[in-house]
Order: structure tokens, then sequence, then C-alpha cells
């Protein structure tokens, strides 16, 4: 007989995005077997990676880089990274000059990387052997000291243990996502938490067109333009470019429709390189955006602390009673948040929680 998806299971984890599986994978290792609930009809949350069979990159339209130390990753045997070098220029008042070689993310002074395969290539060894059920929106949470009651709107499942890893707009809003009992606590938390808004948009042209000016070119950064920073796929050799948009700017780029979305996008670009949109337009050959901003299981892009927001952190990762733990980027602590790595120590801190609960 065919399991239902939605069943009883000692340990629910609510997501399955970085945090999540980091949460299932660390419960698995110790020889427990959550079952994981994802509203979307695939894993990975805000990491989508695309690949397309003719083109020699992955296609990202959530996260692509990973800053800095990153031990999550940079621990793993099974990832491996490929630093970013190859130029960085910048457009100072509709100049363009050549940056210092090897590329530091601007204001933190620290390295990128990228994922070898694609950010999925996190994603998939922490699901393999994991029990999920897809297109599983959870609407609601009972909970007691004994246990929860997670309600679904594929029916309804007991659980001794539940991981929550929905991103923070959820986390904050109690009709998106309630709880009986309320947790105000956690609410106020998450609401001296601010949700950054990114909106990316990657462009295949018939060729690199920008290579002859700048050969070694990977990022071109425009202050102040619509799309404030323009990548390529260096070292891979590709006709990819990638340009991005942060906060108000994303904000009035993500309602756009596709096409007029590619046409400011060619605007912003042609204004970076000096070139008229309407020269680039016909170079086009396939596009690829994903607005996060109105997707209602993210809301928006990450997290971003201000002030207050670190003390917030810590407590949006604290367990309610015996039966609710957090994860999630919004919940990761030492400068973390807001990032992938953070989002999978996230979910590894949950599941050591659960596991000194059980064993309490
Ligand atoms: C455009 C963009 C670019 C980014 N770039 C980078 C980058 O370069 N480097 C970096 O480190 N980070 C980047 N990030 C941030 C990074 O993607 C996140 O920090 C990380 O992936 C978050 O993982 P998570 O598991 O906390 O949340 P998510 O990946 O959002 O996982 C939460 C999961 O919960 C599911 N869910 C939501 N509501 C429900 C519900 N009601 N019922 C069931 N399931 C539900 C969601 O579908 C999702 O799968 C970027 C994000 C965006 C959007």
């Amino acid at each position: 007989m065919q399991q239902p998806i939605v069943r009883d299971a000692r340990i629910v984890i609510i997501g399955a995005g970085a945090a999540g599986l980091a949460a299932a994978h660390e419960l698995s290792t110790h020889g427990l077997q959550p079952l994981v609930l994802e509203a979307r009809k695939r894993l990975g949350g805000r990491i989508w990676t695309l690949h397309e069979p003719d083109l020699p990159a992955p296609v990202e339209l959530g996260a692509e880089f990973v800053h800095g130390a990153a031990p999550e990753i940079s621990g793993s045997r099974a990832l491996s990274l490929d630093e970013m070098t190859g130029d960085t220029w910048h457009i100072r008042r509709g100049r363009r000059l050549r940056g210092d070689g090897v590329f530091h993310e601007e204001m933190e002074g620290r390295p990128l990387f990228r994922v070898s395969g694609g950010c999925s290539a996190i994603i998939e060894p922490l699901a393999h052997g994991i029990d999920v059920a897809t297109g599983v929106p959870v609407c609601g949470i009972r909970w007691s000291p004994q246990g929860a009651r997670v309600e679904t709107l594929k029916g309804d499942c007991r659980a001794e243990r539940v991981i929550v890893t929905v991103p923070l707009p959820l986390l904050r809003d109690p009709e998106a996502f309630p709880f009986d009992p309320e947790l105000p606590v956690k609410r106020a938390a998450a609401a001296q938490l601010a949700t950054a808004k990114a909106l990316r948009i990657t462009i295949r042209f018939r060729e690199d067109f920008w290579s002859e000016r700048m050969p070694d070119l990977f990022m071109l950064s425009g202050p102040g333009e619509t799309m404030r920073s323009w990548w390529t796929t260096h070292p891979l050799h590709s006709t990819l470019l990638t340009g991005w948009a942060c906060d108000r700017k994303a904000a009035n780029l993500s309602a756009l429709p596709g096409r007029t979305l590619l046409g400011r996008a060619l605007e912003s670009l042609g204004r970076c390189l000096g070139e008229p949109a309407r020269e680039l337009e016909p170079l086009v050959e396939r596009y690829w955006s994903h607005d996060w901003q109105s997707d209602p299981y993210s809301r928006g892009a990450y997290s971003a602390v201000h002030g207050d927001g670190v003390e917030a952190a810590i407590e949006l990762a604290r367990p309610a009673g015996r039966a609710l733990f957090f994860a999630g980027e919004a919940t990761a602590t030492g400068g973390r948040a807001a990032t992938i790595d953070g989002a999978l120590s996230s979910g590894r801190r949950a599941g050591r929680q659960l596991l000194e609960s059980l064993s309490m």
C-alpha cells in the first residue's frame, strides 16, 4: 500500500531548504528518520540551480556565492570551491576603471567562492535518504509540551518534536504561519529583524561582446545604477551575464513582467558599458529571473540585522518548550545570518538541540 505523504512521525521538519535538510541530515546521522514537509514542489528553497544542457555553467536563481570562510561548506568533503578571481571594473562618473585583480566583496574584504556544479551540489547530498514530502504547505502548528499537531493543506500529522525552518517573513506573520498557543516572544524577535530585497537576472547573449574591452571580467559594478553589479561566469567561459539589484531598486523591479524587467536590466547594463540598450537587445538569447519578493514561501531575499538584531537571532534560535525547535538563516548567529552557511549551521544546531531534548 502506498504511504500517505503526510503521516505521523516522531520528528517533523518544516522546510526543505539548506537549514531543514541540514537538520534532517544531522538527525539521520544519529539514527533518526525525520519527515520533512516542503511547500514547494522542489527542494532547496532559496537555493535554486538550473542545469541547462547547452550551457557550460549552471544558472542560479537564488544563492550563488560562498562568502569568506563559511566552515559548513568549505569543511565538507563532498564539495569543492572555486575562488573568484578575474577583474573587477567599477563605473565612476561615467568612466570604467579596473579594480585590483582578485575579487573581494565590497566593504567586508572577504574572498568569494562558487561551489563547483552550482549550489544544488550543497542540497543534493543532504537530501540523500531523507523522507521529504514536497508540495505540502504547512498552515499551522498546535503544540503542547508533549508534542505537536502539524496542519497542512494535504492533511494533518502528529509529531513528538518539530523543527520549523520557514523564512523570517513567515515567522513574523501569525496569519501566514499560526502557532497555537501563540509564541509572542518569538514573533517579537522576528519583528526586530528586517528582510532584504534582492533581484537577479541572468541573461544569455549570442556573444560575449564585453570580452574585447574587458577580457578577464568577473564583476562590473555601477553604484547608483538600477542593477548595481553585473558578473560573468569567469573563469568558465560563457556568454552569460548576471545583473543584481537590491533594496528599493529590487522592490521596484520585482513585480515587472519579464520583458519589461529585461528591458530595464539592458538599459542599466547599457549605461555601464556605454552601449545603447537597443543594440544589446538583439544579442539576447534567453534570460532567467525569479521574483523572491512575491514568492509566498520566501517573501523576500534574506534577513538583515540592525542594532538589536543579534539578540533577536539568539531568541529565534531558542526552542519553545520541548516540542518546537527553530532553524533558518535568520536564526544563525556569529555574523552568518543571510547566508547558505548560516542556514546550514542553524539546521545542525537545531538538530543537536532536538537530540539533547530526547536524552533529557
Ligand atoms: C536572490 C538571492 C541571492 C542570494 N545570494 C546568496 C549568496 O550568494 N550567498 C549566500 O550565502 N546566500 C545567498 N542568499 C541567501 C541564501 O539563499 C539563504 O540564506 C539560504 O538559502 C536560506 O536557507 P534556509 O533553509 O534558511 O531558507 P529557505 O531556503 O528559504 O528554506 C525554507 C524552506 O521552507 C519552505 N516553506 C516556506 N513556508 C512553508 C510552509 N508554510 N510549509 C512548508 N514549507 C514551507 C520553503 O519553500 C523553503 O524550501 C541569496 C538569497 C536570494 C533570494
